[in-house]
């Protein structure tokens, strides 16, 4: 079928809306019609050749839509079904069997290669293959094909329109926050970042009650407050965020810290504005072969790195092309 799709066709080349041609969903696929796609960082980085993606290709990777048809031994998703289209996982390796279907060790070939495992395409130009299953959805088009592992049901009173992001920044903020720093009531937690995954971090905190959530940006246009912060700080080249931090909060430093710039020397300060035995959790995507250089005393004095959300498995199924890792 003919379809329209935002064509990424090499390094800091603006995407092309363009006419491409969609296959049939394949046994383990679903066709789904596309009502909705955010635009990450990550997908900007792939667009600028950061990441290993071939182009030209198809990205997005937060998409929400109807599912139109689907493939032979699909059983969870039918026509008519509103769902919102996140990662592709093997369901098979012990990350995906233990419900953390996020550190898939198949998660690269299956979010980044721009094909199915088997190196095939379901977009193709005039005759011409077009990288296509990006996270295993490629959903800045109008139609897609999605893998099934990639998928979740939501209900269908909610527009569609609202629930993209669910699949990578809201779960990436939240999950970050709620899963992976599990922060005491009355806390305080400093988020860096005011994007979609530093404010949804900044909502999570506000629901597991943190008391002060301070966050900081250099843009001044996004430190509003309607969001839950109690603090912003704009990060200006004369301003010393950490001292600023450590003022807000008894000279100590914030209980907790959460990176989201996904800018190098931005770790740095995330970990010296936080105080003895808090934690700073990463998840700002940084290009491949990225050095963060820090203080080492500040470990030894108790503070802990870490990266990642930890999303917990909506919907794991194992995929025909993946063995058992
Ligand atoms: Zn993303
Ligand atoms: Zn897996």
């Amino acid at each position: 079928m003919k379809i329209t799709a935002a064509l990424a066709r090499g390094a800091k080349q603006a995407l092309a809306v363009t006419e491409l041609e969609l296959d049939e969903p394949r046994d383990d696929e679903v066709l789904v019609r596309v009502v909705a796609s955010g635009i990450c960082r990550t997908d900007i980085d792939v667009r600028d050749g950061y990441l290993p993606t071939p182009t030209p290709v198809v990205l997005g990777h937060e998409g929400s839509g109807v599912v139109v048809r689907v493939g032979r031994l699909v059983r969870q998703f039918a026509a008519g079904d509103h769902v919102v289209m996140s990662m592709g996982s093997c369901g098979v390796c012990p990350s995906c069997q233990v419900g953390m279907p996020a550190y898939c060790v198949q998660h690269v070939p299956l979010n980044f290669m721009g094909s199915r495992p088997d190196g095939s395409v379901c977009m193709h130009a005039h005759g011409e293959h077009v990288h296509s299953h990006f996270f295993s959805q490629s959903s800045h088009a109008s139609f897609t094909l999605a893998h099934q592992s990639s998928l979740v049901k939501v209900a269908d009173d909610v527009d569609l329109c609202w629930l993209g992001p669910l699949a990578c920044g809201v779960m990436t903020g939240a999950g970050g926050v709620i899963n992976t720093l599990k922060p005491e009531a009355g806390t305080s937690i400093v988020i860096f970042g005011a994007g979609t995954v530093g404010l949804s971090a900044l909502m999570a905190s506000k629901i597991v009650a943190c008391s002060r959530r301070i966050v900081v940006d250099n843009k001044p246009e996004r430190l509003a407050r309607e969001l839950g912060a109690t603090d912003t700080i704009l990060a200006t080249a004369d301003v010393d965020v950490a001292a600023e931090v450590r003022a807000l909060t008894h000279g100590l430093g914030a209980h907790n810290a959460f990176e989201s710039s996904g800018v190098e020397s931005v770790i740095g300060t995330a970990l010296t504005a936080i105080r003895e035995r808090g934690t700073c959790v990463i998840t700002g995507v940084l290009p491949q072969g990225s050095v963060v250089e820090f203080d080492a005393w500040q470990l030894l004095r108790g503070r802990t790195v870490r990266a990642g959300a930890v999303v917990k498995a909506i919907v794991v199924m194992p995929h025909p092309d993946a063995s058992p890792t």
